[in-house]
């Protein structure tokens, strides 16, 4: 995938364009979504300026696990939400409009909330094996 490309997130991490912010650290900054499909939809991201999730260094991926389930709880108990979703785009075929890193955490209230299209499928017994075989291969050639 293509070099980094500037985006609105560079410009609310250098604090150029303002936003609500909720959280930073030496890694991690976290804010409104501008749009929220929800009360307390939230951002997280990460400052390494990265597109995609498997772009991310090991450091800015640890720092983003960290915060994001201490977000979650502070986005729970602020609103009263008691079901939530995580959402991570990576492309524009997957819905993602800004490319830098960011998970969405937005809270569920009956309707409001992220609707999700579930079109599931059947897994093969043939096809499961192999694609698992595959996977943990490409995982092996992962630097340790
Ligand atoms: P995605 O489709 O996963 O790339 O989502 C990008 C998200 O960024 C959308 O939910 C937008 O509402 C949100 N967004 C874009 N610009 C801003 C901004 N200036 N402040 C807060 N959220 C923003």
């Amino acid at each position: 995938m293509s070099e980094h490309q500037a985006t609105i997130f560079d410009k609310i991490l250098s604090g150029e364009i303002p936003s609500y912010k909720v959280y930073e650290d030496d890694h991690v900054f976290a804010f409104l979504d501008i749009g929220p499909l929800s009360e307390g939809h939230t951002l997280v991201i990460p400052k390494e300026r990265k597109a995609h999730l498997h772009q991310l260094s090991d450091d800015a991926a640890a720092a983003v696990g960290r915060a994001l389930p201490r977000i979650c709880r502070a986005v729970l108990r602020s609103t009263g939400a008691t079901a939530y979703n995580v959402l991570q785009n990576n492309g524009s075929d997957a819905h993602q409009v800004v490319m830098h890193v960011h998970f969405h955490v937005i809270p569920k209230f009956g309707a409001q909330g992220l609707g999700i299209g579930w079109n599931a499928t059947k897994l093969s017994e043939a096809s499961g094996r192999d694609l698992a075989e595959r996977i943990k291969q490409a995982l092996a050639a992962e630097p340790a």
